[in-house]
């Protein structure tokens, strides 16, 4: 149907945040195909190496899917933090990854976890890294015949503890500013510490703030030393919400805030 459409035509999924889009005429496409009757694409699956997440996966099906929080604590901790239950209970995490909009939670985590995309088209399947999948504002490299069929958050090392914090002015809103971390600590010194982003950059992706602080003791550290790659990184804007030095202050400190709680983790989770 998409080969047919595609052009023309836009996928509905939870219809979360299309038919917004719709209903603000800010799309007008002449097909929607919708998905919901697709079989199969409604599973979460867990393997010894990934989570893998259908593309008719809700988002509270994934908050509440237990063998996907014990092989991925950060998936639960953050996709509990999209919108409110009545949006989780229809709208799709695939969905959001495909919908690109960097104030998205979840498309933070695809790129933290190093995930990928797996797409179906009339060429074939293909598998895309997060990298090559969000190429700007709303924008992937799907083909518009393409179906994202699954997305795949792959886990973390043993040692790697993890944290999700955020800001909103109400609980469910879209963040001002949000923060994922990833922290390994190994033998009582900071060994890797990564960063990504909700609503402060104009396309998802990871802040490598490892050579700030490699080899310091969890309790020690001064976190803000990890300040000048965030502020790199951050490309904030100013809106109703919030200013960008607003935007831009509330993430470094949840970077303190986050990065501190997953070196925790990660001492806890390997006692
Ligand atoms: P749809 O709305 O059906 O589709 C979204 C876009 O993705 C469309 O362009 C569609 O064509 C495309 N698409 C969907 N699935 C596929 C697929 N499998 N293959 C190819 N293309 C596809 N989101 C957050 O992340 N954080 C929030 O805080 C948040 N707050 C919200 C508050 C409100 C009031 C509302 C209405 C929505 C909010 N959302 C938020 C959005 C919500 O998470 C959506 O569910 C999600 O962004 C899109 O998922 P969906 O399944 O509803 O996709």
């Amino acid at each position: 149907m998409l080969e047919r459409v595609g052009h023309d035509g836009k996928v509905l999924a939870g219809g979360q945040s299309l038919i917004p889009i719709l209903n603000m005429r800010l799309a007008s496409p002449a097909h929607l195909v919708d998905i919901n009757g697709v079989a199969g694409l409604d599973r979460v699956e867990v393997t010894d190496d990934a989570v893998r997440v259908g593309a008719l996966v809700r988002h509270a099906g994934l908050e509440s899917h237990e063998a996907a929080y014990a092989a991925s604590p950060l998936l639960r901790r953050t996709v509990r933090h999209v919108a409110h239950p009545a949006i989780r209970n229809r709208g799709t995490t695939v969905g959001s990854i495909a919908h690109a909009d960097a104030a998205g939670e979840m498309p933070a985590i695809l790129a933290l976890t190093d995930g990928l995309v797996e797409a179906v088209g009339p060429s074939g399947t293909r598998e895309i890294p997060w990298h090559d999948f969000f190429l700007g504002a709303l924008e992937t490299s799907l083909a518009p015949d393409e179906l994202a069929v699954a997305v795949r958050f792959p886990r973390l090392p043993a040692a790697t503890g993890t944290a999700f914090a955020e800001r909103a002015r109400r609980h469910g809103d879209y963040a001002m500013a949000g923060v994922a971390a990833a922290v390994a600590v190994s033998d009582g010194v900071l060994t890797s510490a990564r960063l990504s982003f909700v609503s402060v950059t104009d396309v998802p992706g990871v802040v490598d703030v490892t050579a700030a602080v490699h080899g310091q003791a969890p309790e020690e550290v001064d976190w803000a030393a990890c300040d000048d790659l965030v502020r790199a990184h951050l490309t904030p804007e100013s809106d109703i919400h919030a200013t960008a030095e607003y935007r831009a202050m509330l993430a470094t400190r949840l970077a303190h805030l986050t990065l501190a709680r997953a070196a925790s983790d990660s001492i806890s989770s390997s006692a």
